[in-house]
């Protein structure tokens, strides 16, 4: 075996300064300072703090419809960048219709939301560009975007009294009289504790309204036999299954919203007005992001599901990625989960049931997938620390995680001298997306064989994917790590050289994105004898006996 390169390790010495290290490893303290611990968790288990999602449930079921006093109506676009089935843009058209009031749009920057959260510039880009293609189909209806821009020289979230202040005295500027503002739900904790304060400083002359719109079937609404909320997602699916069916005809699960083409304000300016927001170069991706706009991804729905998802069992295989790579448009809202179902729902020719996946066909196990995404939404509304940086798993605390900083860094920059892993960290730094396995082969990777903290690599995915979406990334990495609801066993340890041969026989995505092993003989080995290339920084063998030791002592000790 070729000796460590100390070349290597130098390198990785000198990116050190390129990535800010520490912003993985725990939350930004700047935003967080007060971050709960396990302590503050169970608070929200026994009572004795209040759920956010519960709370904003408290004040929605309060709301009137807006009175005749509303001269401007306002739709605050976030995670639903999209015109076509679109609640709460619908709601407002609808509202502003019927009293005769202006509409208008914006959608509020706060850098601050981005660093906190570790945004991807590929997401970011993707959200800008899209932000762009929005205003211009709004423009063709005669409704403007304004683009707000919070800059208050602290590091203050959107959840903080300063933005939602600033919020209501922009809303107020840019209207005449009373305002009438819509939003749809968000499900993380930031986010839900910023939807209570914006009702706390709404009044008569600014009334807000939020509308549950990114899942199928809203959080909270599926409960066991017991009343209690679901962990695991089988019978979840079944009761789901039922739910969406439940007096549907079986063509079409749902009746999209969808907006008469017309102009909807008179005023010229507004027809008119220039997009004139640049997103700044330090959030800029470099990687080549998807068309943003909601034509583009209706169109990869409608070819996904004409000509591709018949090879759709395929998903797994990882030069080819058959899945239909829709998760950066439901991420950002670009298009609409009911739709991607209700489009999908069309082709399944009879009722939706929640068989087993090995009886499905591929659209209907491509539907049970787009559940996942409400099931992990659902999940985090009712264990809120869940987007806190907190496991689902309390007991999970107690892993005595390895947590070797080198290897860290070497997972992360597809240095491992594992070639699966290194392919598929060098791809997410490149793309911005992997496929689903892939997610799963380097996220039991860190946490098991090198019994790294899964936290560290979540906020890695997070700052590198293209589609992250929080409860859908806590999620998987709660199932792989074994610390999250419905999480696999403990002692499930992904083989590398196993997954590598069953999900790239021929080794060509490895040799794709590890061009030093293009003569290996075997590029799925960890031995590899390329002068370029790392020796293994952990042993595959003793690395499964440790994690299962560790975890063992951890989860039951
Ligand atoms: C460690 C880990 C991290 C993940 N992080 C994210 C993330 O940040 N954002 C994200 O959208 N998905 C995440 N997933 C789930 C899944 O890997 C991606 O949704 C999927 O790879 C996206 O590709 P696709 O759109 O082609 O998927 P398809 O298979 O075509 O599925 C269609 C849609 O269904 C949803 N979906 C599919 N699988 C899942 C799943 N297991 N959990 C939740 N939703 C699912 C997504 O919205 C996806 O776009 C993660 C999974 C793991 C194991």
């Amino acid at each position: 075996m070729k000796r460590q390169s100390t070349h290597d390790l130098e390198q990785l010495q000198s990116k050190r300064g390129s990535y800010d290290w520490d912003q993985y490893l725990r939350p930004n303290p700047l935003y967080y300072p007060h971050a709960i611990d396990a302590k503050g968790a169970l608070e929200f288990n026994n009572g004795k703090r209040k759920r956010p999602y519960d709370e904003l449930q408290g004040l929605l079921s309060k709301q009137n419809r807006p009175g005749e006093n509303v001269k401007t109506v306002i739709h605050w676009f976030r995670n639903d960048l999209r015109i076509h089935d679109n609640t709460g843009f619908y709601t407002a058209v609808e509202e502003s219709q019927r009293l005769g009031a202006r509409i208008l749009t914006i959608f509020t920057i706060n850098q601050n939301d981005w660093i906190a959260h570790l945004d991807s510039n590929p997401k970011l880009t993707l959200m800008y560009q899209s932000l762009k293609s929005l205003h211009g189909k709004l423009s063709e209806l005669g409704i403007p975007l304004y683009t707000l821009v919070f800059d208050s020289g602290e590091p203050k979230l959107s959840n903080s009294m300063q933005f939602v202040i600033w919020l209501r005295d922009q809303c107020l500027k840019i209207s005449n009289g009373a305002i009438y503002l819509t939003a749809n739900a968000e499900y993380l904790a930031d986010e839900l504790y910023r939807d209570i304060r914006v009702f706390a400083v709404s009044d008569e002359k600014f009334q807000f309204n939020v509308f549950h719109d990114t899942c199928i079937v809203e959080p909270g609404v599926l409960k066991t036999n017991q009343d209690s909320p679901y962990t695991v997602f089988s019978p979840w699916y079944k009761k789901w299954c039922l739910r969406v069916m439940d007096g549907k005809s079986s063509t079409n699960l749902i009746e999209p919203l969808v907006l008469e083409k017309r102009i909807y304000n008179d005023d010229e300016e507004f027809v008119h007005k220039e997009f004139s927001y640049y997103l700044p170069s330090q959030f800029l991706s470099s990687t080549t992001i998807p068309d943003a706009s909601e034509d583009a991804a209706w169109s990869r729905l409608t070819t996904f599901l004409q000509k591709n998802v018949g090879n759709y069992l395929d998903k797994d295989t990882l030069l080819t990625e058959a899945s239909s790579h829709l998760s950066p448009y439901l991420a950002l809202g670009i298009l609409s989960a009911r739709c991607v179902v209700n489009e999908a729902f069309r082709l399944v020719g009879s009722r939706l049931v929640g068989k087993s996946p090995k009886d499905m066909t591929p659209v209907e196990q491509f539907i049970r997938e787009v559940a996942w995404r409400d099931f992990y939404k659902d999940v985090i509304c009712f264990w809120p620390y869940l987007s806190m940086d907190i496991p689902f798993n309390l007991s999970s605390l107690e892993i005595k995680w390895d947590n070797n900083f080198s290897n860290f860094q070497k997972w992360c920059l597809g240095k491992t001298g594992f070639p699966i892993v290194d392919a598929i960290m060098r791809k997410l730094s490149q793309d911005g997306y992997i496929n689903n396995r892939a997610r799963m082969i380097t996220a039991s990777f860190l946490s098991k064989n090198l019994l790294i903290d899964w936290r560290w690599g979540e906020k890695w995915f997070r700052k590198h994917l293209i589609d992250c979406d929080l409860a859908s990334n806590v999620g998987g990495w709660g199932f792989v790590s074994s610390t999250g609801a419905d999480a696999q066993p403990y002692f499930r340890v992904f083989n590398m050289e196993r997954q590598s041969r069953a999900f790239d026989p021929n080794g060509e995505f490895i040799k794709k994105w590890v061009p030093e092993l293009k003569n290996s003989k075997n590029v799925h080995s960890s031995i590899q004898e390329v002068e370029s290339y790392p020796n293994p920084i952990t042993d595959s063998k003793s690395s499964r006996q440790r994690a299962l030791e560790i975890y063992n002592e951890g989860l039951y000790g």
